[in-house]
């Protein structure tokens, strides 16, 4: 096999598990319509979806790649509008994978706070108490940067007005980061929607206590 052959079988597998987690995105209810882009890491290049088009449409041959410095290097259709911001992510961090919804919850949230108030020991999961990036315009360089703010020791943040941002070292990581951001959004405005009533806030202290326990999360490594 050529090195070229194995690239392109890459890039082939890489595509198909993003078309999969982009359809996912709208198939649970994180996105409607052609909301949201996902995009992945191989190698050198970014592959990301399309801007505008169903996920439902995506082939194998439609695969868009572009360089780190958003020169397009495969397909013919136009990279979606937040490449900015995708590109800002994979050079300020190790994400290997990008997930962007614009989920019902997290975005009624990112009207509302400036941080997603702690209700659930889940906070811990995505590096601490999740920031809203202050508003910007969608597809811009200062959305792009504002969002690299939010994300300072994080693995996901809100987009004020917009929607939610994760990343993690896969596909499906980012997206459940994702799902577990809107679901821990869904919980909190249940929680503070009795009147008169506040829900109880875990610490610092609790937060820190979850982080390391979850480090031995999960099954144990076989023998
Ligand atoms: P694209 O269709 O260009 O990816 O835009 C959708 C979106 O969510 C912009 O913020
Ligand atoms: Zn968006």
């Amino acid at each position: 096999m050529t090195q070229r052959q194995w690239q392109d079988e890459d890039i082939a597998q890489a595509w198909a598990e993003l078309v999969a987690t982009a359809r996912r995105t709208a198939d649970e209810g994180l996105v409607v319509g052609t909301s949201g882009n996902v995009s992945v890491r191989v190698a050198d290049l970014v592959l990301v979806t399309p801007s505008g088009v169903p996920y439902g449409q995506l082939r194998p041959q439609d695969a868009i790649a572009v360089r780190p410095d958003g020169r397009q290097v495969l397909g013919d259709l136009t990279p979606t509008s937040e490449l900015p911001l995708h590109l800002a992510l994979y050079r300020a961090t190790d994400a290997r994978a990008v997930v962007h919804t614009h989920a019902v919850h997290a975005t009624a949230v990112s009207t509302l706070v400036d941080e997603l108030p702690p209700v659930h020991y889940m906070t811990a999961a995505l590096g601490g108490v999740v920031r809203v990036a202050p508003y910007a315009l969608y597809g811009s360089e200062e959305l792009a940067e504002n969002m690299l703010g939010a994300l300072r020791d994080r693995t996901g943040c809100l987009l004020q007005n917009h929607g939610t941002v994760t990343y993690g070292a896969t596909l499906a990581q980012a997206y459940d980061r994702t799902a577990q951001l809107e679901w821990m959004c869904r919980l909190w405005l249940t929680a503070s929607s009795l009147p008169g009533r506040m829900p109880r806030l875990l610490s610092e202290g609790e937060l820190q206590e979850v982080a390391e326990k979850l480090r031995g999360y999960g099954q144990r490594p076989q023998g």
